[in-house]
This record gives structure tokens, sequence and C-alpha cells, in this order.
């Protein structure tokens, strides 16, 4: 999970995946669950979205009568849509859950998935094997900040184009197979998109040193993204 927010109050925030308790992770950095403006999901791996029916949950028992939007491409809406259904004995009875507002994505590039101020949010299809999926760029409209996520992916010129000029781009530096991205490959990324700082998340277990040491030789403003971390980029 990914949450993108300002300092705005409430805060404008809205959440990429729920590959758990999104509740919970949220809590642990400080944040609340009610003024989630929305929820993207970017692709149909457990990991991104089997947490959807407990935010569904949560969303109900903190009182939420708003719709929630949950956007996405096809194959990641439909994913969701399943595991929600999976519970429909649990939920059938429930009184006054928030409605779903499915918001289909196009999977293609400049493809328009949030307009609402204060974010524009663009998605293009990324390289992630046979799954579907997409990579993400959110500009902050009053202050001009620019953050671009790659989610799971090898190293792609689609990246380089939603992360062109970022203030920060998280890109994943899982290394393992064809689908994935290496850490030096997400420097190159973020060097040839010219970003100001790159996170590396979705890193293997272990030691993490000499991918953050291989990644610098390359693009030195990288750091590696901590679990529960929490960055702020000041007007
Ligand atoms: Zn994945």
């Amino acid at each position: 999970m990914l949450a993108v927010s300002d300092d705005a109050s409430p805060p404008n925030t809205l959440l990429v995946d729920c590959g758990g308790d999104v509740l919970q992770r949220l809590q642990a950095c400080g944040l609340s669950i009610a003024p989630v403006d929305g929820l993207l999901v970017t692709h149909a791996h457990m990991d991104h979205v089997s947490g959807f029916p407990l935010f569904m949950e949560k969303i109900w028992l903190d009182d939420r009568e708003r719709p929630i939007p949950v956007c996405g491409i096809e194959p990641a809406l439909a994913q969701a849509q399943r595991v929600w259904d999976a519970f429909e004995p649990v939920h059938e009875g429930w009184e006054g859950i928030p409605p779903i507002d499915w918001r289909k994505v196009r999977h293609k590039r400049n493809a328009r998935v949030w307009s609402e101020a204060p974010w524009t949010v663009t998605a293009a299809p990324v390289d992630h094997g046979d799954t579907p999926n997409v990579g993400l760029r959110f500009e902050h409209n009053s202050t001009d900040r620019v953050l671009a996520y790659s989610c799971d992916t090898a190293p792609t010129s689609s990246v380089v184009h939603l992360a062109q000029n970022a203030d920060v781009l998280v890109h994943e530096a899982n290394g393992v197979g064809d689908n994935h991205s290496t850490a030096t490959g997400a420097a190159e990324v973020a060097a040839e998109a010219d970003v100001d700082r790159l996170l590396l998340v979705h890193l293997p277990p272990g030691d993490k040193s000499d991918a953050l040491r291989e990644a610098r030789s390359i693009f030195p403003h990288t750091d590696l993204g901590e679990e529960l971390g929490t960055y702020s980029f000041a007007a």
C-alpha cells in the first residue's frame, strides 16, 4: 500500500493498492482512513488487491457514507470485485455499506486516473510479464509536486515517461525474474527520467546494502523506501 497525501486539513489522500489491512497500515503511519478520497488498484496480484474486502469493512465500520471511488484497469477492478464477492455471505446483511464507484482506467499511456483537485493522476502500462499492470504519476495541482510510482515492472520506457522530472520516483527493485527490476535497473530509469530522488521499494528480504550501493553508483540520490516510512516534499 502507498498513501499519497497532502497537508490540507483534512488531508487529500489517495491510496494505491490494498494487499493487506490498509487501516492498520495507515494508523501505524499516523494517518486515518476517514479522509481517503479514493483507492487505486494497479493489478490483479494478491499482494496488491487481496485486502479489498477488509478495506470495505473498515470504511463501513468508520461510518463512511459517501461512495468510495475505486479506480483501475479492467483486470484489476475485476479482481477486486471477485475478492469482494467471495465474502458476499458475510457482507450481504450489512446496513449502509458505502457504494463502490468503480472507475475504469484505460490500459494505455497518459490514461487519466483521477482529476479531482488537488490531484491529477495518470497511468501507463508497465512491463509485468503476463499480468496487465500500470505505473502512476501524481501531480499536486497547487504545489506542482510530482510523485511517480513504477508499481511492479521490469525497467521500461513507460516509467521513464511517467516519471519525467518528478520530485520523487518510487520504483520497485525486487530483482527476481524478468517481470521485476534490479536496483540498478531502477536507478537507470531514475537517471533517464531526471527525477530529484529515487526510493527503492519491494526489495527481496535480507541485506539491502549492496543493492543500495549499486543504485547510488548510477543515481546518487537514492534511498531505501522503509516499510511504514513517511516521506514529505516541501512546496
Ligand atoms: Zn505484481
